[in-house]
């Protein structure tokens, strides 16, 4: 039996930060899904439930920290982590991220080594030991 690749939806409305984001993610063996406005980010998650979301917070229209906040008081999409993707991480800046109800950030530009450890940690892990972190 082999296992379903687990699936991220990013959400990021700069063409090459989604396209790098997504090559990194598949290059893992991720499958993405990818939205670039909050609106369209936000029905794909209701709609198709992903393992984890990276959210742009910048974004035309519904910025991500909007879009995050309903995405943490709607009982469908409560559960699923949400790793911000910010140009900015300012002490003011990630008490926004958390506030809005973000599991974590990453900054852009992206390093991949950080951006690979952020997922990772963020990520549900099915079968994974009790009492691990
Ligand atoms: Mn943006």
């Amino acid at each position: 039996m082999t296992a379903s690749p687990q699936r991220v939806l990013v959400v990021e409305d700069n063409p090459l930060n989604l396209e790098l984001a997504a090559d990194l993610l598949e290059a893992d063996g991720f499958a993405v899904m990818i939205a670039q406005t909050g609106q369209e980010g936000l029905a794909l998650a209701q709609q198709e439930r992903p393992d984890l979301i990276l959210m742009d917070i910048q974004l035309p229209g519904m910025d991500g920290l909007d879009a995050t906040r309903l995405l943490k008081t709607d009982p469908s999409t409560e559960r699923i982590p949400v790793v911000a993707l910010t140009a900015h991480a300012m002490r003011g800046d990630e008490e926004l991220i958390f506030g809005a109800g973000c599991d974590g950030y990453i900054t852009k530009p992206f390093d991949i080594q950080h951006f690979r450890s952020v997922i990772h940690r963020h990520l549900p892990r099915n079968g994974a030991a009790p009492g691990q972190g």
